[in-house]
């Protein structure tokens, strides 16, 4: 089964049980934290138990990936089996979902190649080698446009042979995406970008809401670093 901060990433909370405890990192049973990858951070919240709680500061995959670790302040008086209640801190979360759906629509009003992004809530980037000159305003003002419009936003998961057949599927040049599962993620923005992405997004691009573009960087002759912020 997928994730749930695939399968439903507006759930919040979870009760579930400790799977593994070592030093400040814990697995559980199951999990609805989102773990840092494919340019969007990991996520923070709280963990709660038998009446006492702590922070989640960071949620990654372990080394080998198989499992995700959550990250906490301090070691923990956890054993495993205990039961516990998850809960997310959906205000910083709801802002990487706008903020990492908004950067595939800047993927799709400027089809030069994507060399890097990175999502965060205050900040979000993508880097583009640009063919030709983006004008900040203008660009501010196609962005809201779209955003505006509204447009919905789904997911599906192909064989990841499709990469092999339609390799401009994947517009990021510097992030391929994983392989070795047979699936890859496609996320659909309807009409506008169709991309392999393994991040949370909004389920509709007008939940993303006003956004600003500060500044537009060069990293070299052609390539080009787009900063966007949300309004609020
Ligand atoms: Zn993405």
């Amino acid at each position: 089964m997928a994730p749930r901060f695939y399968h439903d990433p507006y759930q919040t909370t979870l009760t579930t049980t400790v799977v593994a405890v070592e030093e400040h990192r814990v697995v559980l049973a199951d999990t609805l934290f989102y773990p840092n990858g494919g340019g969007q951070p990991g996520d923070t919240g709280t963990l709660t138990w038998a009446g006492s709680s702590q922070e989640v500061v960071d949620t990654r995959y372990s080394a080998d990936r198989h499992h995700i670790e959550h990250h906490l302040a301090e070691p923990l008086a956890l054993a495993v089996g205990d039961e516990v209640q998850l809960e997310l801190d959906w205000a910083r979360r709801h802002r990487h979902m706008r903020m990492h759906t908004c950067l595939h629509l800047l993927c799709h009003l400027i089809k030069d190649p994507v060399t890097g992004g990175n999502v965060g809530a205050q900040q979000s980037r993508a880097e583009f080698d640009l063919t030709e000159a983006v004008d900040k305003l203008e660009l501010e003002a196609r962005l809201n446009a779209l955003i505006a419009n509204g447009a919905e936003v789904t997911s599906e998961w192909l064989p990841e042979s499709i990469l092999d057949e339609q390799p401009d599927l994947v517009r990021t040049m510097s992030v391929q995406p994983p392989r070795g599962k047979g699936a890859i993620r496609m996320v659909r923005v309807e009409g506008l970008d169709y991309q392999p992405c393994g991040g949370t997004h909004v389920a509709n691009i007008s939940e993303i809401g006003e956004v600003r573009i500060p500044s537009i960087k060069s990293k070299g002759k052609q390539n080009k670093r787009i900063n966007v912020e949300l309004v609020d």
